[in-house]
């Protein structure tokens, strides 16, 4: 299969709407990142999703929609009214909601759970493509399963080259790190991964619980409410070492045990370790969330086996980071 990326111009958005509409798969831009988007109603072509990316029949999509009047009885069976409150706050933007699925949403989508996750993206390219579909687009991040997910179309191409038709090219996207994705329970929420959507954020209009999941790792026996939480991901080739403590102490750390395929990921240029290669992710959580995937996929096309990373705040966007950053680690946290 030959793919062509073109730019997020409308003749090419529309384009692109006929290839969904046709039941095959299109990458597409979202602030959050790229996505690999199909027909949410069309079995056959959400299949083509999970065999371009490698995905676990059993870690399920979300469902995108353009308008508010799309989450209605072709998706979702019920909506609690906290659901319209947290959409009036959140949507459009990067926020996700599980609620009771309808019968009309195959259970390919839904990784054979009675739950669908649903988003009303803010990106004008996605908004756009949805509405020209005229159907919700399920669409999960646009990488190769477990790998660090695309910022950019670049990216996109390297991993689905030959897998997908199209790649509309929308530039760099804004937040750079997957939507939080929230379960309704009792007067509250739950946060069962984060997101540029914040505790703090989602706190100002219900209480919030973090799951466990997002901050240790899920034992394989346990019954997982977010299926994706259970998969080793957003990981690059190289072995990621988590070092948390201060600049001294992570300085020396280094030095105490780096070889000549070491890498260090730094929030600034300012913290280099003498000789040793390294990748710079930022100083805000802003803009750490927007770069940390592209610094992993650096790192690793620069010939990092071990990457030794500095260790992220928590707060606001901070959380998501660092879930992220946890998981590229496989857990693997040294305190200094
Ligand atoms: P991705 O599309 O790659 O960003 O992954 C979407 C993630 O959202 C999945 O891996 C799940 O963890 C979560 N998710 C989507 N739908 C549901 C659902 N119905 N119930 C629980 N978690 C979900
Ligand atoms: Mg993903």
């Amino acid at each position: 299969m030959i793919t062509v990326v073109l730019k997020a111009l409308d003749l090419y958005i529309k384009f692109a709407s006929e290839i969904i509409k046709e039941g095959n798969v299109v990458g597409f831009p979202t602030e959050t990142v790229y996505g690999l988007g199909a027909n949410a109603f069309d079995e056959n072509a959400v299949r083509k999703i999970f065999e371009a990316k490698g995905r676990p029949a059993d870690n399920p999509l979300i469902v995108h929609i353009c308008d508010m009047s799309m989450l209605n009885s072709d998706i979702v069976s019920s909506v609690p009214p906290l659901a319209y409150k947290l959409a009036e706050k959140f949507w459009p933007g990067p926020f996700t909601m599980i609620l009771p699925k309808s019968d009309k949403i195959p259970s390919v989508t839904s990784g054979g759970l009675d739950t669908v996750g649903v988003r009303f993206p803010s990106n004008e390219t996605a908004q756009n493509l949805i509405r020209l579909c005229g159907v919700p687009i399920a669409a999960p991040s646009a990488n190769l399963s477990g790998s660090p997910s695309p910022t950019n179309a670049r990216r996109v191409y390297q991993d689905m080259k030959g897998r997908i038709p199209v790649i509309l090219d929308g530039g760099e996207c804004e937040v750079g790190l997957e939507s939080t994705v929230v379960c309704l329970e009792g007067d509250g929420v739950r946060i069962l991964r984060p997101g540029a959507v914040t505790k703090e954020m989602l706190s100002e209009v219900c209480p919030v619980t973090v799951d466990g999941g997002v901050l240790s790792e899920v034992p394989e026996s346990e019954n997982v409410r977010s299926p994706g939480m259970k998969y080793r991901h957003y990981a690059p080739k190289a072995e990621v070492i988590l070092v948390k403590g201060p600049l001294s102490a992570y300085r020396k750390y280094v030095e105490e045990n780096a070889d000549e395929t070491t890498f260090c990921l730094l929030f600034d240029v300012d913290e280099k370790v003498d000789w040793i290669p390294y990748e710079v992710y930022g100083d805000s959580s802003g803009d750490q969330a927007r770069t940390l995937f592209e610094a992993l996929r650096k790192l690793d096309e620069r010939g990092a086996k071990r990457i030794f990373a500095r260790c992220p705040d928590r707060d606001g966007v901070g959380l998501a980071v660092y879930n992220r950053i946890l998981r590229a680690a496989g857990f693997d946290v040294v305190e200094v």
